[in-house]
């Protein structure tokens, strides 16, 4: 079976996925033959095969023998990979292939990605190009995150969205609740009875409106905030109103001046701290967690590429963080003068560059025989022994440490171990 990039679910899948998004992005054929395919999901595989025949038979047409035969030699490749599919994942599948060269002319080799996005892919498209199109899939996995808001009082609630910094008001609900003044000859008890039935009715009423308008994102949705003039925000937030899903998504219930449309906006200003903290909260809660052991017990740390490959090797990781900054490439190979065998750590900028490395013992050139990600490397490893493992970005505080301090990953461990 062709290799298949799953679906991203962990942080190290995601930034797997970021990752040869940017490699395939620098990737350039020698003229129009790099095969770009997105297919929708569900979409039956031989319809999709009956369309890349044609383009076979299409590709006959062109003038360069060489362009011709590598847009062939693609398409051929990318039909017998799709044999082993009846229909397109659950969001579909992307496909890149074609020929990229390696050096000078002649030298093209056919390279073929399919990749099962994050998120469904909205359309077909067949596309043939110097270039792979991968504009869509990055739009994919860029964080793409939303924010429910609620401004809610007695009379009227609007129900809002904050998708980056932009805000959009989805609905508004009146309650019909009377004002003291329509009491008429009711008994003040059997009023207040009536508008707190009525009352009850109305949060249930939003409630209903903003799971279903929330949900719909699923977990892009990052927080929900609530806000009002009045007391009523609260008894809306405790009461169970929203889906028990979405209730553990509240992150803040804040007090402003106005209701309706003006409130979701005075009611985004005020949010502004609550989401930056809530953002990256994860992360700094993992953080901390490894800032607290280094001062309290260091032994159950290990930082540093040196001291977390240690670490792991013994099986003492119990979880590790990385940081997505960290450029670094694991290469192992032999040495050409004296025949050791070398692993070391280098620059993944300098490994791109092909600058030469090193031999420790007798500084002759080294022969590559396989290099990886320091991230893939930390994650093969961390898999092997049973260790979680995190990709921590740069927005924070802490991750900036985890960087520039604790050389861009740590890690704490399951048992005391003499690092250093
Ligand atoms: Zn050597």
């Amino acid at each position: 079976m062709a290799e298949v990039l799953q679906k991203p679910r962990s942080s190290v899948e995601k930034f797997r996925l970021k990752k040869l998004l940017e490699d395939l992005e620098k990737k350039q054929g020698r003229g129009t033959e790099l095969i770009s395919l997105y297919i929708p999901p569900g979409r039956a595989i031989s319809e999709v095969m009956a369309a890349l025949r044609e383009e076979h038979g299409t590709a006959a047409n062109i003038k360069s023998k060489q362009t011709r035969k590598n847009v062939q030699d693609a398409l051929e490749s990318i039909m017998q990979r799709l044999k082993y599919f009846r229909k397109a994942p659950e969001t579909g599948l992307v496909v890149f292939c074609g020929a990229i060269p390696r050096s000078g002319p002649g030298t093209e080799k056919i390279e073929c990605y399919m990749i099962i996005p994050p998120e469904p892919v909205p359309f077909y498209l067949y596309r043939c190009d110097s270039k792979f199109y991968v504009e869509p899939l990055k739009e994919m996995v860029r964080e793409k995150e939303v924010y429910g808001l609620i401004v809610i009082d007695r009379n009227e609630a609007t129900i809002g969205l904050l998708k980056g910094r932009r805000v959009e008001v989805v609905r508004t609900l009146t309650s019909g609740i009377p004002g003291k003044h329509d009491q008429g000859g009711q008994s003040q008890r059997r009023f207040a009875r009536i508008i707190e039935q009525l009352a009850h009715e109305f949060y249930q009423r939003v409630g209903e409106h903003a799971s279903k308008i929330f949900l719909e994102y699923g977990e892009n949705l990052k927080g929900i905030i609530i806000g009002g003039p009045g007391p009523t925000k609260e008894e809306f937030a405790k009461g169970n109103y929203l889906d028990y899903r979405l209730k553990r998504k509240i992150v803040g219930i804040v007090d402003i001046g106005y209701s309706g449309e003006e409130g979701i906006y005075e009611l985004m200003e005020k949010a502004e701290d609550l989401i930056s903290e809530s953002k990256y909260a994860e992360e700094r809660k993992l953080m901390q967690k490894f800032l607290y052991l280094l001062a309290k017990d260091p032994d159950r740390v290990a930082y540093g590429i040196r001291e977390v490959l240690e670490a792991l090797n013994q099986s003492a990781a119990d979880l590790v963080l990385v940081s997505e900054e960290l450029r670094k490439a694991y290469v192992k190979g032999t040495c050409r003068s004296c025949g050791a065998t070398v692993e070391k750590i280098v620059d993944e900028a300098a490994l791109e560059r092909g600058e030469p490395i090193k031999c420790p013992k007798c500084g002759g050139i080294v022969e590559v025989k396989e290099a990886k990600t320091i991230v893939d490397l930390l994650a093969e490893k961390a898999e092997q022994t049973g260790a979680k493992i995190e990709v921590i970005s740069t927005s924070t505080v802490e991750g900036n440490q985890l960087l520039n301090v604790f050389g861009g990953v740590a890690a704490i461990l399951r048992f005391k171990l003499q690092l250093r």
